[in-house]
């Protein structure tokens, strides 16, 4: 049986009019979180304003595995199938060993296919936020780069080319280097996990079973992996205990050092690898955040990165992101009162949220792991881990928000 297990979860308190009219609700980041409020909230027939910082949206990045809470999101928005239909729908996944056997491996047909009715698909970061763009019917303003906001009540939030606005409502999706977050949680800094991730698309002709295959392989010190994203695009990462060399960009030293860390890698990295060039890849620094005590304050709340932003290791960041879009978009249509709103927002959202967040770190000590005693021994245990288990992990992270933890 396959079933969308997230229903408006929230009874209705708001009237909202046909003409669209409801508070002001202006949203900061007009990346995968931002733009997901925003669709949720047109739908539900609000009108907010997204202010990017960006001064264009740029067809660059890397790709982006979203899991199957992520797409039954999309489900509930209308744009699921136009979203698999632009990235590319994985059959398997797993951890494998650095000899290239498969320590775990996952059916997606089987668990989530079958039960959920979406398995993992891989995209292009720019294809996802085209169709979320798409769906908006007011424009993002970008080149609205927010410098400040005065916690007051109503907020004013100022950007760096000296436009004001007092919103009614102030949602911050601005990342993990969020502004807004100054209002709700002061102080609050990302926590280094000490590393590097590097990302790139790498164009090659795939041999056949990774045509539909998401893999990771956890070696001695080094963890690479990635899904296709179309018949002939790999999207690619790995991490490095230190970003290789200062001149990442333009010099050829990071994909030869890459080549030498990841030597004897199985097919299809050593592929992968021969592809690689300075300017395909993008470096990012391995961080988290800690857990905040509240998301909200006042008239501003949280969501995404700028709440909760993890490390990339259980590959939930953006899937977290977007439940948090529609989630927070249902509670500001079904409550008059934004208290109430960011409420039921914050206790459906953060206790889930902030469990993924920490497997996220836990999963990120393991993989990046240095030691090759210690590295043996995690492999050791990982093959060990009953099927059972792994089923369990897959429905809970599956499932949503909706269902317990
Ligand atoms: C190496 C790596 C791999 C990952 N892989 C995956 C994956 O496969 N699957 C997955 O689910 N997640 C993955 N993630 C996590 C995912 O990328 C993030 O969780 C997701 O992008 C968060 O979306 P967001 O919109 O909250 O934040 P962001 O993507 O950071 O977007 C924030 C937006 O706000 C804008 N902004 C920032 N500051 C301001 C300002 N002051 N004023 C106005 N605008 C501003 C930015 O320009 C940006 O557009 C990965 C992360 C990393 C680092």
């Amino acid at each position: 049986m396959t079933t969308n297990p997230l229903p408006s979860l929230i009874p209705s308190e708001r009237t909202v009019t046909s003409n669209g009219s409801g508070p002001e609700i202006a949203i900061v980041g007009g990346g995968i979180c931002g733009l997901t409020v925003a669709v949720a909230l047109e739908q539900r027939g609000l009108s907010p304003t997204v202010y990017e910082a960006a001064s264009a949206y740029q067809p660059v990045g890397a790709g982006i595995l979203l899991q199957t809470n992520a797409l039954l999101v999309f489900d509930c928005l209308g744009i699921a199938d136009a979203i698999c239909d632009a990235g590319k729908p994985l059959d398997e996944g797993g951890l494998r060993s650095p000899d290239g056997r498969f320590m775990t491996r996952f059916d997606l047909n089987d668990v989530e296919r079958r039960e959920f009715g979406y398995g993992f698909v891989a995209i292009h970061r720019a294809d996802l936020q085209r169709l979320l763009l798409d769906e908006l019917d007011t424009d993002v303003r970008t080149g609205m780069d927010c410098v400040d906001i005065d916690g007051t009540d109503p907020p004013v939030v100022h950007f760096a080319d000296a436009t004001t606005i007092t919103p009614d409502i102030l949602i911050g999706a601005d990342g993990i280097h969020s502004t807004v977050r100054d209002v709700v949680a002061p102080g609050v800094e990302p926590r280094q996990l000490g590393g590097v991730a590097y990302r790139a698309l790498v164009t090659l002709d795939l041999p056949a079973p990774y045509q539909t295959q998401g893999f990771e392989i956890w070696g001695d010190g080094t963890y690479t992996g990635g899904s296709p994203i179309d018949e002939n695009r790999f999207y690619w990462f790995a991490t490095a205990p230190d970003p290789l060399t200062d001149d990442y960009a333009t010099s050829d030293a990071v994909p030869l050092a890459l080549r030498t860390r990841l030597a004897g890698y199985p097919e299809p990295i050593p592929a992968i690898l021969d592809g690689l060039t300075p300017t395909d890849l993008i470096m990012t620094e391995l961080e988290d955040l800690p857990s905040l005590t509240a998301w909200s304050r006042n008239r501003v709340v949280l969501a995404g990165d700028a709440a909760h932003a993890m490390l990339p290791f259980a590959g939930q960041g953006a899937a977290q992101a977007i439940e948090d879009g529609l989630l927070l978009a249902d509670a500001i249509a079904a409550h008059e009162r934004y208290d109430r709103a960011f409420s039921a927002y914050e206790s459906e959202r953060k206790p889930r949220a902030d469990r993924i967040r920490r497997e996220s770190y836990h999963l990120g000590r393991l993989g990046t792991m240095q030691s090759p005693l210690g590295c043996r021994l995690r492999n050791v245990v990982i093959d060990a881990v009953p099927d059972a288990v792994l089923r369990h992990v897959r429905r809970r992270q599956a499932a949503g928000t909706s269902l317990p933890g």
